[in-house]
């Protein structure tokens, strides 16, 4: 029986909170916190609705510690789940070593002004939580997540040494707006507008960002979802992997992109919507990417008609008992099952089911040491096993298609 605060009331929250009330043997208590509190408010109507159980509620501001170590020390979760926006990771994380607990998310560290992201910053809390006893798992979402947890099942179970991985990122849904991102708009149109990059022989290769024209993409035929125009870009985890799976030769990401949402972000971007930083609007200072959101659609309402599903997943080579194979780990999910389900689309769903699991992990003692980990260094055992138990079923096929050499 375990106790657990979940930051951030957004798409990916409500689904936290939503699959952990469907689990009272292990969380016996949930509080949902966040910044605008009629959301949680909103969400814990819903859970009451659907499963019958009271969540608590509470308003935080993330960016202040001090306040959250208040909250934290007076609800005494064994862990807190971090599903707030990633510009507060280190605040929060802050707050759980001043507290004494553990600590998950699902998205790594981003300073509010440059849009980029790496793990240092997060890694180089180690120490302090490995002393304090302590574990903080970073990035327990789909992908990074899953994506991380396929590569250690395959470590340990498939291959004797992995030499390429590529992680394919499809989303084959129709939310039915002209233009909406599928989680934070603000997070998601900054990692979108950077140039790509994949690791190989221990190096980075940068390649054009995804709406440049020479940008590197070709076609995957998907599972269920059929062939789809897939981009190489740079993502989070690319980073972890590539130090922690023994033989690695080259990793990539590929996500899907419609025409339609390409065309609305090149024009979104060259007419400078998309800048981080302030402008003078008619005597005040206005950040226009942020300006952008609050015109967008709220990705955690954009459940309603999304049909269509999400296929993401791994294509892994290396070698098995002296010979060559490829394998490829995925899962497909429904939006609209999804919807009916917890009221969310399926890229909340998608990453807020592996938040769960992995909390779940710390508050059954499975995942026990203390430290700082990417989800790869963790037993991929009982996570896989949960996978396919709590809503995200995995497929293990071989794998016969083509993928572009580098
Ligand atoms: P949303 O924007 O829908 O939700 C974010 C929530 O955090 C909002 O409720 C927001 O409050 C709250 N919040 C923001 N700042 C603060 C603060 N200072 N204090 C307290 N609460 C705050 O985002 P999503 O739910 O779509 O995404 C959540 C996280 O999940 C992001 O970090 C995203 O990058 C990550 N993610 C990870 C994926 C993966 O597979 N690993 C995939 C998709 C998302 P308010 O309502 O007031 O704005």
């Amino acid at each position: 029986m375990g106790k657990i605060l979940i930051i951030g009331a957004g798409g990916v929250g409500s689904v936290v909170a939503h699959k952990c009330a469907q689990l009272p043997e292990v969380f016996d208590k949930i509080m949902l916190a966040s910044r605008t509190i009629s959301k949680c408010e909103h969400i814990k109507k819903d859970i009451l609705e659907r499963t019958g159980r009271e969540i608590l509620t509470a308003m935080v501001d993330a960016d202040d510690t001090p306040s959250l170590v208040s909250l934290i020390r007076e609800f005494h979760p064994d862990l807190v789940v971090n599903v707030a926006l990633p510009y507060q990771d280190l605040k929060i994380m802050d707050a759980c070593l001043e507290a004494g607990v553990n600590y998950l998310d699902t998205a790594n560290y981003e300073p509010k002004d440059v849009a980029h992201f790496e793990y240092s910053w997060q890694w180089a809390y180690k120490e302090k939580f490995r002393s304090k006893g302590i574990i903080a798992v970073l990035g327990c979402g789909f992908d990074p997540g899953v994506s991380n947890v396929f590569s250690a099942y395959a470590q340990k179970h498939l291959f004797d040494e992995i030499n390429y991985i590529d992680i394919l990122d499809c989303n084959a849904g129709s939310h039915g707006h002209p233009f909406a991102t599928n989680f934070n708009p603000e997070i998601n149109i900054r990692e979108v507008t950077q140039p790509a990059r994949y690791w190989e022989q221990g190096r980075w290769v940068e390649t054009p960002a995804i709406l440049d024209p020479k940008c590197v993409h070709f076609t995957f035929d998907y599972p269920v979802a059929g062939p789809k125009e897939s981009y190489l870009l740079y993502h989070e985890e690319l980073e972890s992997l590539a130090k922690n799976i023994k033989g690695l030769k080259r990793i990539r990401f590929w996500m899907t992109f419609s025409e339609n949402y390409l065309t609305h972000l090149r024009i979104l971007k060259n007419i400078g919507m998309t800048r981080i930083d302030e402008v003078d609007y008619e005597g005040k200072k206005i950040v226009p990417l942020k300006f952008l959101k609050s015109l967008l659609p709220d990705p955690a309402s954009l459940g309603t008609n999304y049909t269509g599903k999400t296929v993401i997943g791994n294509v892994i080579t290396g070698m098995k008992s002296g010979k060559q194979k490829s394998v490829y780990l995925y899962n497909v999910c429904d939006h609209a099952e999804s919807f009916r389900e917890v009221g969310a689309q399926a890229i909340s769903y998608t990453t807020g089911v592996p938040a769960m699991i992995g909390a779940m992990m710390v508050i059954k003692g499975i995942w026990k040491e203390a430290g700082v980990f990417n989800m790869e260094q963790l037993d991929p055992d009982a996570f896989m096993e949960a996978l396919n138990k709590y809503g995200l079923p995995w497929e293990n096929i071989t794998f016969t298609g083509k993928l572009p050499d580098s």
